[in-house]
């Protein structure tokens, strides 16, 4: 069989699952013969292995039922860095980017980070990547996260720089406090949730789930981080596409200062910081 032929039939199959079946088709084509775009496009009209057939077969199939690319090639491009993910985790977002990028530019160095809800990895994990000189602690009620987001900090090699602790937001924390608080909680309304497109329900409820209105962790997280907060410590926060107003006040009602929002790639707000004075 010649490679195009194959990945028509890739499209084809997926068509009618996906709006992304050309993508998709094409990039686990690259995927199992571990080529990159140009390599793909220059070997098009070659013939491939009959092994090589049936495992690109397979991913088109788990594809088809509903599975996402990403769990089935097992990793996902978050900040320019690779990280392992698989069912048990949430895929990582580029709008998460931002919260990313923007406390990355609040930190001077030697800061000492928490990011609660470890998911797979990619937000600590990259602030302890690219941030100057910090040290993170990152939580999760998750066995599977903290396991992943272990394994995604060794192969990054920023592993010295973080402490993992399995937790319940603040619960096995004491008294420890932070110059930097971050989350992308679990923030999706429950009766929305039942009606998600069919990919989401691969993620796990855990990271999704914000409770009957969507705000159970930032009232946790925002009220009860004044004590796990140094003075004139940064918390910042990713919301829900119109969660914005509503984690502002709840910064305010818990008496935090300088509140701050801004949007992701597609003008939507993504992330509330705000700064606590004591
Ligand atoms: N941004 C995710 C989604 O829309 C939700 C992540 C979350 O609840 N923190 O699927």
């Amino acid at each position: 069989m010649i490679i195009n032929d194959l990945i028509v039939w890739g499209e084809n199959t997926l068509k009618p699952y996906t709006q992304d079946y050309k993508i998709d088709a094409n990039n686990f084509m690259k995927e199992l013969l571990k080529m990159d775009t140009t390599e793909l496009f220059m070997a098009k009209d070659q013939e491939i292995s009959k092994e090589k057939v049936a495992a690109y077969e397979k991913l088109i199939r788990r594809r088809q039922m509903g599975e996402p690319y990403q769990y089935i090639v097992g990793h996902q491009n978050f900040m320019g860095l690779d990280f392992l993910v698989q069912a048990g985790v949430l895929i990582p977002r580029s709008d998460t980017e931002v919260l990313v990028e923007k406390v990355l530019e609040k930190l001077k160095g030697q800061e000492k980070i928490l990011d609660i809800g470890a998911g797979s990895g990619a937000i600590h994990c990259s602030l302890a990547y690219y941030g100057p000189d910090v040290t993170c602690y990152a939580v999760d009620i998750s066995d599977t996260a903290l396991e992943i987001s272990k394994n995604n900090a060794e192969i990054l090699k920023v592993d010295q720089k973080i402490t993992y602790l399995k937790s319940d937001v603040y619960q096995a924390l004491g008294q420890e406090k932070f110059d930097v608080i971050v989350s992308n909680p679990p923030y999706i309304k429950k009766s929305v949730l039942a009606s998600l497109q069919r990919e989401i329900h691969h993620e796990p409820d855990l990271a999704l789930d914000g409770g009957l209105d969507g705000y159970d962790f930032y009232r946790k997280i925002i009220s009860q981080g004044v004590n796990h907060i140094k003075i004139r410590g940064w918390m910042a926060l990713e919301v829900g596409h119109d969660q914005s107003q509503n984690v502002k006040e709840l910064f305010n009602l818990s008496g935090y200062k300088d509140i701050e929002v801004y949007k992701d790639l597609q003008h939507i707000d993504r992330v509330v910081m705000a700064r606590y004075e004591r």
